[in-house]
């Protein structure tokens, strides 16, 4: 259990789960191909970005769903309340994004997929 949390905690803060000391992005949206210590490949086939959009957009949703729960079971303004909302749900995943792609690696890398060869 506390390798599946370190593990999940480093691919949070964008860290090779493999090495523990590379970087998973080059820029703000640029993820490297391989770890810059290790050379571990962090997402091995093209289609594994879709795992951290999966990610990404079920936590967006989460955040929708508490929002509208708490906007019909209050007496707060609804449409200060939906634009409030609206806002969140559209930077959210602007700023998880990267963490969202660096959770999936990392769920890749405990699963063993990451070595596949
Ligand atoms: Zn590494």
């Amino acid at each position: 259990m506390g390798r599946v949390v370190r593990v999940l905690t480093q691919s949070l803060l964008l860290i090779c789960p493999a090495c523990q000391r590379g970087r998973m992005f080059r820029s703000a949206f640029r993820m490297n191909i391989r770890c810059p210590v290790c050379q571990v490949i962090f997402e091995r086939d093209s289609g594994e970005v879709t795992g951290g959009m999966a990610i990404n957009v079920t936590l967006t949703m989460l955040i929708a769903i508490i929002g509208a729960v708490i906007a019909f079971n209050t007496d707060i303004a609804v449409v200060p309340l939906l634009l409030s909302l609206a806002t969140v749900i559209i930077i959210f995943p602007l700023w998880f994004y990267r963490h969202a792609r660096g959770l999936w690696v990392g769920i890749i890398y405990l699963t063993g997929s990451m070595f596949e060869d």
